[in-house]
């Protein structure tokens, strides 16, 4: 059983790119449909690998936005300017093109439905992604007990915003998602907060007190996850409650 899940896992697929849609002026996401998907978690990620004519080979993770259904999957991309792949997925992909994809990879860095404990997300700008199919799994969850999840989300400044329409909903919908943004550089008028990174006064102030151990999940670049994690373990957080994933480079050949 667990072999055969492996093996799922590690094996390459080919999906095709059913919708594109721009997120904001830097990102975009790319929804799929692949045949056989197994199906995933909030907080997985996938590899995906680009071929050129040549044979010359690439690779990059990619964490998955959506939250499972079917065959259907959607990750979200942010433009790093002059990387490789990353320009190609956000302007030159086109809908109908296949894309090759392995996965879903990762156990650790994953949100299970289950029994109602808080938990705390911190995204740094497109760490936003996999905490985004945590929260929609979150939702996609039947029944009652479901978890109370609090998101400190740091941005750049509102036009950077990532799912900002549906955040915005979702925090309103009585459902007990709380949703505080932090903007680095350039914050909306009469946002609560002057522009600045995330520091120990705001920890304190919007996210779960140490004393209600919540599951604590913390994305982005990597000086973002260890200035985050450091501030939460300086607050009392039980360092072994803070799961943490950097999206730091992932390059190299296949
Ligand atoms: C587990 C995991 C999940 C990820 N999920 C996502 C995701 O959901 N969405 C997303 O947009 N990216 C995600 N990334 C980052 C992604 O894998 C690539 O690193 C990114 O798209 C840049 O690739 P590139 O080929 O365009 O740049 P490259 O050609 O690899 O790099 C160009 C330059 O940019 C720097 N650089 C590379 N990556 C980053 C980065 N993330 N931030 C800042 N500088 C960088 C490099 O050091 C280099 O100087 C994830 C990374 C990991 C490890």
């Amino acid at each position: 059983m667990a072999r055969t899940a492996i093996l799922e896992r590690l094996t390459w697929r080919v999906g095709t790119v059913t919708e594109l849609r721009q997120e904001s002026p830097t990102a975009r996401t790319i929804v799929l449909h692949i045949p056989g998907w197994p199906g995933h978690l909030g907080g997985q990620h996938v590899d995906l690998r680009l071929t050129a004519p040549d044979g010359y080979s690439t690779q990059r993770s990619y964490s998955i936005a959506s939250a499972a259904d079917g065959e259907r999957v959607e990750l979200t991309v942010e433009e790093i300017p002059d990387g490789e792949v990353s320009p190609y997925l956000t302007q030159v992909l086109e809908v109908g093109d296949a894309l090759e994809l392995r996965g879903p990879i990762g156990g650790w860095f994953v949100w299970r439905p289950g029994p109602p404990t808080p938990v705390q997300l911190i995204a740094g700008g497109s760490g936003l992604v996999p905490l985004m199919a945590m929260i929609r799994a979150r939702a996609a969850a039947p029944g009652t007990g479901v978890a109370p999840f609090r998101l400190l989300y740091s941005v750049r400044e509102p036009e950077a915003l990532l799912y900002a329409a549906e955040l915005g909903e979702r925090a309103t919908d009585g459902t007990g998602l709380e949703v505080t943004y932090a903007y680095t550089r350039l914050a909306p008028e009469g946002h609560e907060r002057p522009p600045g990174r995330v520091d120990a006064a705001l920890v304190r102030d919007v996210t779960w007190p140490p004393e209600s151990r919540p599951s604590t999940f913390v994305c982005g670049p990597t000086g973002f996850v260890e200035s985050a994690a450091g501030l939460l373990v300086a607050a009392g957080h039980d360092p072994a409650l803070i799961r943490t994933e950097r999206f730091g480079p992932t390059g190299g050949r296949p």
